[in-house]
Parts: structure tokens; sequence; C-alpha cells
């Protein structure tokens, strides 16, 4: 090292503001490292950025956005509507609440909404009602549409005044005294036909009967066009509805996604009704352990009939959209989270400038020569 620069860094290490380079300097770096994080994880909203869930971000303010997420063998659908309003279908089972929760705080956040504006609860099962409570107790919940069925809360307290049967299901039961209790807004689905939300609507297909031996068969049916496609959802209705709805509705099913019913079981997707249907795209809600759903079958048929499988078990969460009239579709992927970026170098420098030595009064000098 040159005799001037020795001589420059001399005199710096002498300057009084390094000097003052001691344990409370140190100790305001660190407090504004702290406050800087503070401060942009507010405004980033960090708890968003630490979900555990991914969520499908890709069409992030696209006026209709139909997000699929992993519930494994179970059913949670978040429509996002041109009205800027949102459709929620099913809750998937208790035990995947986390799941589901963070999902839609995310897709809170990204769209800026506040509200369920409609909770479809298809059919009593657990796999689709599980966690309707524990949703309409962390978020606004407005209106629930139910299927023709009611709960045993109601038959024991005389509140029955339609002609339907009683449902024996626990979370089901659970969910509608809730809604009874907070008197949130319930509509049970033969007494509607369609809704519109601007470019957007919904047709209910109503069923043939009031009664089925089988819970599945009491699921809400309907179809949402946006624009020129059509997604048809099925719930867990099997063949005897599938049957039903083509002698009801014949050509008026086809629809270019199917939400495949009773997760890809084979009691339901008639090759009958897969024809009527005549969808590009079929989503599948089911786990990737399960060795009986989807049954091969069903895959096989729709492999055959050259329709596109997206399943939640080799897709995890995932977006659908219209866009250039045509169905997209966009899988959940991991992005850089900036705010773990920021924090990683701040630590990195907090680490850096408490390693360093203390100014030495009795040195007076940091920099031996
Ligand atoms: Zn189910």
């Amino acid at each position: 090292m040159g005799q001037r620069l020795k001589y420059k860094l001399r005199k710096f290490l002498e300057n009084p503001f390094y000097k003052r380079r001691d344990f409370y300097v140190k100790l305001t770096f660190t407090i504004f490292c702290i406050a800087l994080f503070v401060v942009l994880f507010c405004l980033c909203d960090g708890t968003v950025y630490f979900e555990k869930i991914i969520y499908a971000k890709d069409y992030v303010g696209d006026p209709f956005q139909v997000h699929v997420i992993d519930v494994e063998n179970g059913d949670a659908y978040l429509i996002h509507l041109p009205t800027n309003e949102t459709l929620m279908v099913d809750t998937g089972s208790a035990r995947y609440g986390d799941r589901v929760e963070s999902y839609i705080k995310q897709y809170f956040y990204y769209e800026k909404i506040d509200t369920i504006d409609y909770l479809v609860l298809t059919h009593s099962d657990e796999d689709h009602t599980g966690n309707a409570v524990s949703l309409m107790k962390k978020f606004n919940v407005k209106n629930i549409i139910r299927p023709i069925q009611y709960s045993k809360y109601e038959e024991e307290n005389s509140m029955i005044d339609k002609n339907y049967s009683v449902s024996s299901g626990v979370t089901y039961n659970e969910a509608i005294r809730y809604a009874i209790d907070y008197e949130i807004a319930m509509t049970f689905a033969d007494e509607l036909d369609t809704m519109s939300f601007g470019e957007c609507e919904i047709e209910f297909l109503q069923l043939k009967s009031k009664y089925y031996s089988n819970e599945n068969n009491y699921s809400i049916i309907f179809k949402i066009t946006y624009k020129t496609k059509s997604f048809l959802f099925m719930g867990d209705a099997e063949s005897k509805v599938e049957d039903e709805m083509i002698d009801k509705y014949g050509d008026e099913l086809k629809a270019d996604v199917l939400k495949v019913g009773h997760h890809g079981s084979k009691t339901s997707s008639s090759q009958k009704f897969l024809e009527f249907v005549n969808p590009q795209i079929a989503i599948l809600s089911c786990a990737d352990r399960s060795s009986i759903l989807p049954s091969i079958e069903v895959v096989e048929r729709l492999s055959d009939m050259q329709i596109k499988i997206a399943s939640t078990a080799n897709e995890g969460n995932f977006v659908m959209r219209i866009y250039n009239n045509g169905v997209e579709f966009a899988k959940a992927t991991r992005k850089p989270n900036y705010l773990v970026i920021i924090l990683t170098l701040e630590m990195i420098l907090v680490f850096i400038v408490w390693k360093s030595p203390f100014y030495d009064p009795k040195k007076n000098l940091l920099y031996k020569r």
C-alpha cells in the first residue's frame, strides 16, 4: 500500500465520525434495518408474502377467473366474476382448512376484495362443507346457495316449510346452523334460475326429483358462461343424475370445461354424458396418493375422447380464464419472494457491521500499521 494511501486511511480512522462508530452506531444501524423491513413488510402486506400455500397469480386483475384449490379428494373453487364479485364453490374438508384460508387471503389481497358474495355448498358431504363454518367465521360471506335438503338443526327446531328431505351431514348441519345464527342469507338452488354478472351468466340446472338415496345426487349443478365459453360444475352428481340432466337439458349441457363429478369416480362421467357435454378440458379435484380416485376407467374415457385433464393431483392449485376466445390455464408457481431477499441482505449487513471491531478509545485507532 502506498504511503499516501496509508496516510489517508489513518486520517480517516482518526476522524471523529469514525470514532463514534461504536456500539450505539451499530445499534442504530440495526434498528434502521429492522425499521426498513417493517415498513416494507407493511407496504407489501408481508403476511401474504409469507403464506405457505402458493397462489395462482398469473391472471390477477382478469375479469373472469376460475381458481381451483387443491384440497385433495374434495372441492374448493373460487370464481372471480366480472362485476368484481366472488363466488366460492364448496370449502374442502376441515383438514385442509389452512390451505383454503391461505388461498382466499391471497386472492383478496391480489384482487383487492374483502367479501365472498356467494358460497355455493353443492351438497352436504364433509369434503365439500367441512370448512364452511370456519370460512364464515373468518371471512365476510354474504349469501349461501344451498342444495334442496334441510339440516338436522332445522328439523329439530321446526324450521321446515318445504317438501325436502333432511340431510344427515354433520358439517352441513353445522354450516346451516351457523348461517341461521348469524343471519347469513340462504337460498335453495331450486329458487334460482339464472344470475347475471356483467358478461357472465350462471344458469342453475334443476334436478328432476326432490328425493335421492345418495346425498351426492343432491349436488347443485350449474353452468357459468363468460363471453363465448362455458364451465359446467357437477358437484358429486352421479350417473343417475347425469342421465336426468341429459333428458331435461340435452344439448344445453354442452360446455368447454367440465368440473367432473365426484372427483373422477366411476359412479359419474358416463360415456353418454361426456358426449353431450363434449368438453375440451376436464377438471378433476382429487388426491395424488389415492388409489381409488380418479378411477382409471374415467381417466381412460376422457383420454379416448381427447379431453385434456387438469387435476389438482398433478397441477396443485391452478387458475383458468377465457382469453382470445380460448380457455387458458396457469399453474401456481413459487415466485421470488423479494421480502425474503431483502431480509437476508439486511441480516448479512447487520452481521458484518457487528463483526467489525468496536472502536477502542485506549488505542485510539482501529487501524494498526
Ligand atoms: Zn366429494
